[in-house]
């Protein structure tokens, strides 16, 4: 029976840069994926690596925003009406980890996380010959309306406090950034510290490939194997049956699909989100991605053309895609940017795989020896893969962990 010390499943970023992460200490890992590397949730984000993000999203802050997104009157998010009994627990307990005191809470406790995102992907982009990939010229935010600026003041105020670059621009000056942007904005938010990619699949294959240099292995099989085998695990693969002493499981959205069976229930919900690529007009030009706050959509160049991505869809993970926000976001964008023909003729659905306090699982699974847990990176899992794969790595390794790793615990759930 072949053995190695630790199985990671699911070869997204996350589990691609946990395997990576293992291989450089030392350890025989085998990286186990029912499909190709990066392919899934992984591929189709929006790219942004967000060293400078401190608030994570959260649930309409007043009865005309709430109304908004009831009455589908708005492109930063949609819902499946049959799907709401479902999903109204998960969001009762995301309005209440939306509270001013509790947002900022989350911000402090992501925050050693977010600090060493982008040293991490730096690290792992010059180890693996990716860093061409990297763009290291922020994002821009952009506010239609003074209140919606107004807002933000509480997160700059903590962006401050701790030390990110951040530049409140006028119309002027998003012009000298993105010459192509139309001014009909009233504000604008420029963060520097933000690194954007321009193919997250290269960079999570790039990983792997470095991953496989270090004598790392990469198997087809399917997690849902998993079974207790002595006092390790066992998964099944093409290649045969494989034993360790430690598996992690890194599935993003699919994660519940194998935590289920082994009776830990964590309280996942699904944000969906569409992608598309888009040609520009004439001599058109966009450098970094751009974030149309009010109505929910971010573009941003990606090697196959201007990629076009949405907020939030709250539907079952596995229901047909519904891309109805593309239709009622295009008007604004028009206004914005002389967007072109589609590049391709593909609409691409994921999932974000979030826990309603905006907090990532990564750690010991409750309950189950051997069994470790890198799951829930919502909005944030190309960021937080690197910095993820280095937490795991240290504690199995018995190393003395970059930062506390008690608020990413399973057990805050149980
Ligand atoms: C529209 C959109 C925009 C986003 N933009 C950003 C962004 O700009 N920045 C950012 O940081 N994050 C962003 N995200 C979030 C980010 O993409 C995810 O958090 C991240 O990709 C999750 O990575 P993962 O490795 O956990 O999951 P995945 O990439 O989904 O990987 C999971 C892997 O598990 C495999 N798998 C599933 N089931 C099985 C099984 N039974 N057996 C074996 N293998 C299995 C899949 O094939 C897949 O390869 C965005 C997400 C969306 C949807």
């Amino acid at each position: 029976m072949a053995r190695t010390d630790a199985i990671v499943l699911g070869a997204g970023i996350v589990g691609t840069s946990i395997a990576l992460q293992l291989a450089k200490r030392g350890m025989s890992v085998a990286l186990v994926d029912r499909g190709g590397i990066g392919e899934e949730t992984s591929y189709g984000n929006s790219g942004a690596i967000e060293g400078s993000t401190t608030y994570p999203p959260a649930f309409p802050s007043n009865l005309a925003a709430l109304m908004r997104v009831a009455l589908k009157q708005g492109s930063d998010a949609n819902y499946h009406f049959g799907f709401l009994p479902k999903v109204t627990p998960w969001l009762w307990a995301f309005r209440a980890a939306s509270r001013p005191d509790r947002i900022l809470e989350t911000a402090r406790l992501n925050r050693p996380l977010f600090e060493r995102a982008i040293p991490e992907h730096d690290t792992l982009m010059a180890e693996s010959g990716a860093s061409q990939y990297a763009r290291k010229n922020g994002w821009l935010k952009l506010y239609r309306s003074e209140e919606g600026f107004t807002g933000l003041q509480p997160e700059l105020r903590l962006a401050r406090e701790f030390g990110l670059a951040f530049e409140v621009l006028d119309a002027a000056g998003v012009k000298a950034l993105e010459p192509s942007l139309n001014p009909v904005f009233k504000r604008a938010v420029f963060w520097p510290g933000v690194v954007s990619l321009s193919n997250p699949l290269a960079v999570t294959k790039a990983y792997a490939a470095r991953f496989s240099a270090l004598g790392g292995v990469t198997l087809r099989g399917d997690a849902r194997s998993l079974h207790r085998s002595g006092a390790g695990w066992r998964v099944d693969t093409e290649q045969g049956p494989l034993d360790t002493s430690a598996a992690i499981v890194a599935l993003g959205p699919w994660a519940p699909d194998v935590l289920a069976p082994l009776g830990i229930k964590l309280p996942f919900g699904f944000k969906r989100g569409y992608h598309r690529h888009y040609k520009t007009e004439g001599n058109a030009t966009l450098s970094r991605p751009v974030i149309d706050v009010a109505n929910g959509y971010l573009i941003t160049p990606m090697q196959q053309g201007t990629r076009l991505t949405t907020g939030a869809e709250f539907a079952a993970r596995d229901a047909a895609p519904t891309p109805v926000q593309f239709e009622r976001l295009m008007p604004h964008l028009r206004d914005l940017f002389p967007l072109g023909e589609r590049a391709d003729d593909k609409t691409w659905l994921g999932a974000r795989p979030c826990f309603p306090d905006s907090r990532p699982v990564i750690g010991r699974a409750p309950g189950q020896k051997g069994l470790w847990l890198a799951v829930g990176h919502a909005h944030w899992g190309l960021t937080l893969g690197p910095v993820t794969g280095r937490l795991i790595g240290e504690m199995m390794a018995g190393e003395t962990p970059f930062c506390d790793p008690a608020p990413y615990a399973a057990e805050r759930f149980l």
